[in-house]
Parts: structure tokens; C-alpha cells; sequence
């Protein structure tokens, strides 16, 4: 149910993104009486949800005075848990990290024993941030595996034994009594870098390209999960060798032939140590022909499914992530040969195709950034302040 603007929480998102800055502004976007607008915003000020940040360029007359979200209005704790080691951070209401951990605790070692960790560690984070428990607003929690976002379960992750329909929810809210959001590791990339390139593409695609492949998709500035949370699963489009039997038990599918874990077998045929996806970064970097070729026509066969992606969205913003995209110019280089030459014009008329600004940090910043949406949504805002 969409809310009124005319709400404080309505307000205050017309200030959160960018629509607003003053009271005349508020005002003019809502059609409210000015005495009401400066009612809900001192409201919003004594709360400390807004500041004052000095004064806009005056058009005659008394300048008028900015108001800001606060981004030290609170904290948000975020977790990218991945397959081999996780990520936590205590971040602001930019989603920007205050501090952080890394652990080396594998997914496989199961919920108890993960969630328990990162609930230590956020408590250590925080006393290292000068923050405390009552300072948290949301959590946000990103998952190696098929996440039904509404009830914050993982459902049949393929290697994650122990976490199939476990209540990450509720386990995290023995420690922490605010609200929980949990989804896949990737749609929190994509949100993450979305976050990070300043919103400005409505339509915007987030491909990882680790040891399988995926994809987040932003569509009308909003995360698109699909009817169950399963979309953007690109890793398993027929696309690549029928010959060979994907671990879902199809053949040709994208990611058993040009995902970084199959390079790395691959390679591993032809004589190469390569046991992971970094093993074949590590060989192209230091110019071997062999798994330079492999990784560029890795590339092609990724373009050419993405060519078919942005025939169907056309999204403006196409960011790479990934292992892989660490390989550096010529794997991109292949993936927008392959998109420009196979997309329609029309579709690739204002398309960008580029690496991962936030690397590594993509997860807890997508995590954070999911948790403050929630916390600060307007009807969120609203049910804190006791408006109906
Ligand atoms: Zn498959």
C-alpha cells in the first residue's frame, strides 16, 4: 500500500531521496499548508530523523534552510554470508561501514554456529563503532542461496546443509529486537552497487561472475525478486556446451560452462593447478594464452545471454561483479562485443556495461542498504511517530 506523502514518513523519503531540501519545497511537492509542513518537519527534527544543514542560495528574501536525513540517526548491522567466509559490518544510515569483520566460518558449518558468530561480532563491532545495541535499527542478512525473502528462509540451498527452511528471522531477534531482513547474496550485491552509483539508473542489472553465475535486477527503482524470489537465476539459462550436465542436473546451462568454477576444471583437464575461480585470475594476470582464451569466451557466451536480457528489459546500467571481473579488461571487453552487436539499437542507445565499483564490499552495503530501506520507509516512520 503506497503512503500519503503528506505523512511525516512521506516527508521525510522526499528528503531521503533528493526530491526535497527545505520547507518551501516540501510544500510545493505536496501541496500542504506551510504551517503544517513546519509542524511535521519539527517533528521529524526532534526526533533527530532530520537536520538543519545550513542555508540554500536565497532567491531574495530570507534564505531558506536545508534539512538533511540524518545519517547518524542510528545503525544498521549487516551480514554477507558467503559459501567459504562472511562479512559484517556496523554501517550509517548511508549504508556506509563504521567498522568491520571478516570470519572464515563456511556457510556448511551450519545456522547455529554462524548466527552465534555474527551475533558476537556485532556485538564487538558495535562497542569498536562507540555504538550500542539500542542504536540498531535494522538488520540486513545476505545468503549463498535461494532466500524467500517475506519469511527470511532459505529454501533448498543447494550447499548450505542445515539452512533449509531455518528461521534466520527470528534467530537473529533473540539478540537484536529490531526488525530483519534476509535475502540472496546477489540480489544484496546488486542493491549495494545500486546504492553506491548514486540510484541514477531505474533499470539496472547486477551480474556476479564467481564460481557459479547470477544476477540482480533493479527494475522501476525497486529490486525485482519475481513471485518467489527466484529471479535473476541466469546461471542456469541454456546457453553454453550441451555436452556438458550443469549441478542441477541439466545440461548446458551458463555457469557449467563459463562460470569461474568451471574455468577452473577446465584449466585443471589441461595440466593447470587451478582449483577456484581466483587460480584462474591468477593465470590470466600473469598472461597465460590458455586461460586468457578460456576467459574470453567465457565473456562471449555471458554477452550473448545478456544480449537477450537486454533485449527483453532494457536496463540503462550494467554493472559486473564477481571473481572473474577481476580478470580485468578483455572479459569485459568480450561481454559488450557480444551485447552491442546482439541487442537492439534502440536498447543499447544509452547503455553502460562496466566493472563492480564496491568489489568486495558490495554485500554489506547492499545489506545495510535493504535494512535501511525497511527502517525507514514512510510507513515505517510513520508507525514510530504513532501516525495511522
Ligand atoms: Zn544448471
Amino acid at each position: 500500500m503506497a503512503v500519503s506523502s503528506h505523512t511525516p514518513g512521506g516527508l521525510l523519503k522526499l528528503i531521503r531521496d533528493g526530491a526535497a531540501a527545505t520547507r518551501a519545497d516540501l510544500a510545493g511537492l505536496t501541496g500542504l499548508a506551510r504551517s503544517t509542513v513546519s509542524q511535521r518537519v519539527d517533528a521529524l527534527l526532534t526526533d533527530r530523523l532530520l537536520i538543519e544543514a545550513g542555508e540554500a542560495p536565497s532567491s531574495g528574501g530570507r534564505p531558506p534552510t536545508l534539512l538533511k536525513f540524518n545519517q547518524d540517526a542510528g545503525v544498521v548491522l549487516a551480514a554477507d554470508l558467503g559459501a567459504s567466509h562472511s562479512r559484517l559490518a556496523v554501517s550509517n544510515l548511508r549504508a556506509e561501514p563504521l567498522a568491520t569483520c571478516r570470519g572464515q566460518l563456511p556457510i556448511s558449518a551450519g545456522p547455529e554456529a554462524v548466527l552465534s558468530w555474527a551475533v558476537d561480532e556485532f556485538a564487538k563491532l558495535l562497542a569498536d563503532a562507540g555504538k550500542a545495541a539500542s542504536d540498531v535499527k535494522a538488520i540486513g542478512v545476505g545468503l549463498p542461496g535461494p532466500v524467500e525473502h517475506s519469511t527470511g528462509r532459505a529454501i533448498s540451498p543447494p550447499i548450505m546443509p542445515g539452512w533449509d527452511g531455518y528461521d534466520v528471522k527470528a534467530r537473529l531477534a533473540e539478540s537484536f529486537d529490531v526488525p530483519v531482513l534476509v535475502d540472496n547474496d546477489v540480489n544484496i550485491m546488486a542493491l549495494g552497487e545500486w546504492w553506491a552509483s548514486s540510484n541514477s539508473a531505474d533499470d539496472f542489472l547486477y551480474i556476479k561472475v564467481g564460481t557459479g553465475i547470477g544476477s540482480g535486477l533493479i527494475l522501476g527503482g525497486h529490486l525485482h525478486r519475481g513471485a518467489d524470489g527466484a529471479a535473476g537465476d541466469i546461471g542456469h539459462i541454456q546457453a553454453g556446451d550441451p555436452s556438458v550436465v550443469c549441478r542441477c542436473g541439466n545440461p548446458g546451462c551458463l555457469e557449467a560452462s563459463s562460470g569461474g568454477g568451471a574455468l577452473a576444471q577446465a584449466l585443471a583437464s589441461q595440466g593447470y593447478d587451478t582449483a577456484v575461480t581466483s587460480d584462474v585470475v591468477q593465470l590470466v594476470r600473469a598472461g597465460n594464452p590458455d586461460a586468457i582464451r578460456a576467459v574470453q569466451e567465457a565473456g562471449r557466451e555471458i554477452g550473448s545471454v545478456l544480449a537477450t536480457i537486454v533485449n527483453v528489459l532494457n536496463p540503462l546500467d550494467i554493472v559486473i561483479g564477481g571473481d572473474l571481473a577481476d580478470t580485468g579488461a578483455e572479459f569485459l571487453a568480450r561481454i559488450r562485443e557480444v551485447v552491442y552487436r546482439r541487442s537492439t539499437a534502440l536498447s543499447t542507445r544509452q547503455l553502460s556495461i562496466r566493472a563492480s565499483e564496491l568489489g568486495d564490499n558490495a554485500g554489506i552495503t547492499g545489506a545495510a542498504a535493504m535494512a535501511i530501506e525497511h527502517a525507514f520507509s514512510p510507513s515505517a516512520v510513520n508507525e514510530r511517530a504513532g501516525v495511522g
